[in-house]
């Protein structure tokens, strides 16, 4: 236990030995750390070789034969990677969390232990109306004294069922029994394990804007240290999979409209019944359109037989 070798046979990724016990703060009193991990890019490679026989060796072949595995959904060698994470959270964001069932999980037993008087208590800018957009979501600001009074009430609350907490037990109940009078604010803590595949869809899912902001700022940070561990893996799947935008049919025969010069108002008055239908796909267009840079077509066909691309602002 507890011993470290200078020297392995294994693959180590230099990023992650970097982030490896490092605690990121998250919330106001959650953290998330990587623990361990097994494997780095190579183990990718290492893996698709078996299928794909020795053909392609160079670093430069490694990069395109992994942005080859994740662009074409050929998952199982980037299984090959292990992330094991220690996070802690509140309940709510752990509820949401544990329905990414392909992980492994231990956590904290609160029939076995006390449960430490920790709760979640929102910043006063979160503490947002109802969205009248989503009902999933939260909108627009609310006055401040609003926002104080609710404060108020989440850590008044908070500091009463933990009173009562303590009391049930100092009359000699079950651990087990005396917590289930806790919110949904208090912290729990876990160690998760999950590869790199079933990570990039928990990562997509959850860095999503439709998440809720709390599981959001976890995943965001689960990403940057996934990046800095496994850097071309995940810029392939940052092109792939997390920006990637994907076009129902009915989108492509609106943009198709778009191409053709109608106006984007009436392309989505016109084919999309549905608002919920529509306001995404004016969400996706306004993504695309953030995405347009100028450039310039240089036609060269004769020297290289390509056509070149020139951004303007470069020249
Ligand atoms: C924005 C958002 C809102 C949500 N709202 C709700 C909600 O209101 N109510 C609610 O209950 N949930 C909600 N969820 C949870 C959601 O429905 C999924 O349970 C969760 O995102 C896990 O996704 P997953 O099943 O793809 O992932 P994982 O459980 O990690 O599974 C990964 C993949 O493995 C496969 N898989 C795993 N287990 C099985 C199985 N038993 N059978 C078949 N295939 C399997 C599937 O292909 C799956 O996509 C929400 C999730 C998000 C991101």
């Amino acid at each position: 236990m507890g011993e470290l070798y200078s020297r392995t046979k294994r693959f180590v990724s230099k990023g992650a030995e970097k982030e490896l016990g490092k605690e990121h703060k998250v919330l106001d009193q959650g953290f998330i750390r990587l623990v361990d991990y097994m494997g780095k890019d190579g183990s990718l490679v290492r893996a698709a070789r078996t299928s794909y026989g020795k053909g392609t060796k160079k670093a430069s072949e490694d990069r395109t034969l992994i942005r080859y595995l994740v662009r074409k959904k050929h998952t199982t060698p980037v299984e090959f990677v292990e992330t094991i994470w220690h996070a802690k959270m509140p309940i709510f964001v752990a509820r949401q969390w544990v329905r990414h069932r392909t992980a492994s999980i231990n956590e904290y037993s609160g029939r076995y232990s006390i449960m430490p008087d920790e709760f979640f208590i929102p910043e006063l800018e979160r503490i947002q109306a109802q969205s009248k957009l989503n009902r999933q979501g939260s909108g627009d600001t609310l006055p401040l004294e609003t926002q104080q009074k609710v404060r108020d009430l989440l850590v008044s609350d908070a500091n009463q069922v933990f009173d009562h907490y303590n009391k049930i037990q100092e009359d000699g109940v079950a651990r087990e029994l005396a917590r289930i009078g806790l919110p949904l604010s208090t912290y729990t803590q876990w160690y998760w394990k999950m590869d790199l595949h079933n990570l990039f869809h928990f990562l997509k899912l959850r860095i999503d804007p439709h998440a809720q902001e709390e599981i959001r700022k976890y995943a965001i940070k689960m990403g940057e240290i996934t990046k800095k561990s496994f850097p071309v893996a995940y810029e392939a799947f940052e092109d792939y999979i997390l920006n990637a935008v994907n076009l129902s049919t009915l989108e492509q025969t609106a943009m198709m409209d778009i191409m053709q010069g109608i106006d984007i108002n009436q392309v989505a008055k016109y084919r999309f019944k549905n608002k919920f239908e529509r306001q995404e796909f004016l969400d996706k267009y306004k993504l695309l359109q953030s995405k347009k840079e100028p450039i310039e077509y240089d036609f060269n066909f004769q020297k290289t037989n390509k056509i070149i691309m020139r951004k303007r602002n470069k020249k």
